[in-house]
């Protein structure tokens, strides 16, 4: 074997083996490439190769370019662009070895090989508009070369991933192997295309397409890539394989992708992606990587949020077992988790086995004793802090020492109930989002006592459950409802001086955001913040603003979407909100009664507004120690909230949106609001010293010192 440590050259007869090794997923960086390239020119020149296999080392092909390159400076030495064009017109056949993934630069230069062979359970993808930009060395010409025209499409406008199974099946790879047997397969299979003509995917003709093939793609991106540019420029990449020569067609590709890989798309997705690696560290905790040995969860309530991650973990793996108080919610219960696993069944999402497995993971009852072995219990009881008390106690007399406890709260003190309990280093909050088997984020509560460890190891756990969690300080609230509110208030303020429903939702959905607040708080029932409202009016200060349009609607028996009607109407049967002349009506009375004079509300002032008073409130957290990183931030609101992940998240939006302009914005504001807005001198310090949120992970810390 020859060759440096990044890529081995070694011969098999008359088959030259090279192989990547850039552990962990032989990532394509400059180095490697150089590597690549020498071992790929050995194997040409030397007159006893006939044929290569190129192949990775551990447990996967590649998963392509090094992403930190992107958006970064050109570094000198081939390209994976011009590595890839050579592959194609190399006088000896290459042949592609693939297990584990093969992903984006990757897959390009498997498709510009000669053959490919895969493992059944390789996975084999485009992944580039979700980074905001299109394939840009070949994949959007030599893929529909390979697989047509609707198949290319499917894969590259949504970066879906193929098994190596499917691939077979599609014509994107010649052969599927066990793993154990690839590379001797790979090796036969060079031998036997050595000596005669080199196949080359670019001199393919692409295959008859469908007249509506395009235009239907189209349709569906404007209601999934809404506000998107990388996947309709992906979308006319491949079109303009059907129309171009090949050359010509890379020749455009690569316009493309340089047009999008600087732009404000892919900066924002790629902060995104970054971000949610750096989410997993818990930073007192350094790089330490803590994996767990959880395997038995326990869960107290049955209600909405107890069997939500009772069938998170369940689908999970995990054994869960459920108490609750009565026959009845347990009942509830089980039935929830047996028809959420039979839907999934009969939609063929999970296979019958899986199926059974998963409903039998969880058992119910009504004694605690059930938590004596658990590893993890997870409590989603009432809302009450007496309630909490007695639950911690009882699971401090049966749970093991060395079990972690966690409260699902959404507003009770963490501290409170963590110091109520023997040991309060292992007691925190995961704080789930409805439906929790459905949305992603997990906050993970760090009251003042648990111990980091703790934290990592619930940070991993949720993340083997599927979701992505953060680590967020205690604070009423926690971080995503506490910077909610102050976006909310905004929303009704503006509703008081002259805007409606319809226009404020309208403006925030073309922001990108997956609904308006109006809408948002329809679909969740008006009547939770009610209640919250009401229990603290008695102490809300009467000299601060405070809007009663929402206390109105419930008093008028209209709920949200459960009662047909809420800050909109709803026809019967259907979720699609309506505007309503009687909501209309109330606001313009409300105006009145609170005397003022209604104006005309440009959207420019309510993206002003809404965003303004979030980035500020996110600015406040930030100092207060409560998030770690202005990117923690960022990905809350990006899987709890519906903020659009191609914005980046609030606070990276906020960068790039200008910090001068927005700290205006909160200056007027607090001007009329009074403390309802108080401006954040971290936001403040920023704007003025032309800094950016961006800065503080470098600069060491977001805490503002006093
Ligand atoms: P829920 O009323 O639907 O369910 C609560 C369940 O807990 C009931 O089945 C009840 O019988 C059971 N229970 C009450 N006391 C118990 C005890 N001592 N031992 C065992 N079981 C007991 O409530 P929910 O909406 O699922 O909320 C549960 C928790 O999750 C609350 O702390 C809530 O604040 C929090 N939370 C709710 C949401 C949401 O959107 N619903 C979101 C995040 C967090």
């Amino acid at each position: 074997m020859s060759g440096g440590t990044l890529v081995h050259l070694e011969h098999r007869g008359p088959v030259a083996v090279v192989t990547l090794d850039n552990p962990p997923v032989n990532a394509m960086g400059a180095a490697v490439r150089v590597a690549l390239k020498a071992a790929l020119d050995a194997a040409m020149a030397d007159p006893a190769v006939d044929a290569a296999v190129l192949t990775g080392a551990g447990k996967h092909f590649s998963g392509g370019a090094d992403i930190r390159e992107f958006g970064a400076p050109p570094v000198d030495g081939p390209t994976l662009v011009g590595i890839i064009n050579a592959v194609e017109t190399m006088p000896k056949p290459v042949v592609a070895a693939i297990h584990g993934t093969a992903t984006g630069g990757a897959l390009e230069l498997a498709l510009a090989c000669a053959h490919r062979i895969a493992t059944e359970d390789a996975e084999l993808g485009l992944p580039e508009v979700t980074l905001g930009f299109v394939p840009g060395a070949g994949g959007t010409q030599r893929l529909p070369r390979l697989v047509g025209v609707p198949r290319a499409l499917d894969m590259i406008l949504t970066g879906r991933r193929v098994s190596g199974a499917e691939a077979q099946a599609i014509g994107l790879v010649d052969e599927t192997a066990p793993a154990a047997q690839l590379l001797d397969a790979a090796v036969a299979l060079a031998m036997r295309a050595a000596g005669g003509a080199v196949r080359r995917t670019c001199d393919l003709p692409v295959p008859a397409t469908p007249a509506d093939v395009f235009t239907r793609a189209e349709a569906d991106l404007a209601k999934t890539a809404r506000g998107r540019v990388a996947p309709g420029a992906a979308l006319e990449c491949v079109r303009q394989a059907t129309t171009m020569p090949f050359a010509e067609g890379l020749k455009a590709e690569r316009e493309a992708f340089l047009g999008l890989v600087r732009g404000p798309e892919s900066t924002a997705l790629r902060h995104v992606f970054f971000a949610e690696r750096e989410a997993q560290k818990v930073p007192d905790l350094g790089a330490g990587a803590v994996s767990s040995n959880i395997r038995r969860v326990g869960v107290v309530g049955f209600g909405t949020m107890g069997a939500g991650i009772a069938i998170s973990f369940a689908a999970a793996g995990y054994q869960v077992a459920v108490v609750d108080e009565t026959a009845e919610a347990l009942e509830r219960g089980l039935a929830r988790v047996r028809s959420t696993f039979e839907e999934a069944r009969q939609k063929g999402r999970i296979s019958e086995e899986e199926c059974a497995a998963r409903i039998a993971r969880v058992s119910a009852g009504t004694d605690y004793g059930a938590f004596a072995d658990a590893d993890l219990v997870v409590e989603a009881a009432f809302e009450e802090m007496d309630i909490k008390h007695a639950v911690f106690a009882k699971l401090d007399a049966v749970c093991r020492p060395d079990a972690i406890l966690a409260t699902n709260t959404s507003s009770l003190d963490v501290n409170v109930i963590a110091a109520a309990t023997r040991h309060p280093a292992r007691v925190l909050g995961l704080h789930f989002f409805s439906p929790a088997n459905i949305m992603k984020l997990v906050e993970v509560v760090r009251p003042q006592q648990v111990a980091p460890e703790i934290l990592a190891v619930c940070l991993d756990v949720v993340k083997r459950i599927g979701k992505v969690g953060v680590v967020v300080g205690v604070c009423d609230g926690f971080v995503g409802n506490r910077m909610l509110f102050a976006y909310r208030r905004q929303a009704d303020f503006l509703l008081e001086e002259g805007a409606l429903p319809a226009q404020v939702d309208r403006v925030l959905r073309d922001f990108g955001m997956a609904m308006g607040p109006f809408q948002t708080g329809d679909l969740a029932g008006l009547d939770i913040s009610w209640r919250i409202r009401k229990r603290l009016a008695a102490t809300r200060p009467k000299e601060l603003r405070y809007s009663p349009i929402a206390d109105r609607l419930c008093e008028m028996g209209r709920l949200g979407q459960k009662t047909g009607a809420g800050w909109y109407r709803y026809e019967k049967g259907s979720r699609t909100p309506v505007p309503d002349p009687e909501v209309d009506a109330l606001v313009k009375s409300v105006s009145a009664e609170l005397g003022f004079t209604r104006r005309e509300i440009s959207d420019e002032e309510i993206i002003d507004r809404c965003m303004g008073a979030l980035v500020n409130e996110g600015a406040l957290i930030l100092e207060e120690g409560l998030a770690a990183r202005p990117s923690d931030i960022d990905v809350i609101w990006v899987h709890g909230y519906g903020f659009p992940r191609h914005r980046g998240g609030p606070m990276h939006w906020a960068d790039h949106a200008g910090l001068v302009r927005l700290l205006d914005t909160v200056d007027a504001m607090h001007a009329s609001q009074g403390p309802l807005v108080r401006p954040s001198a971290l936001l403040r310090r920023l704007a003025l010293d032309g800094g950016r949120f961006a800065d503080l992970a470098k600069s060491g810390g977001a805490k503002e010192k006093a």
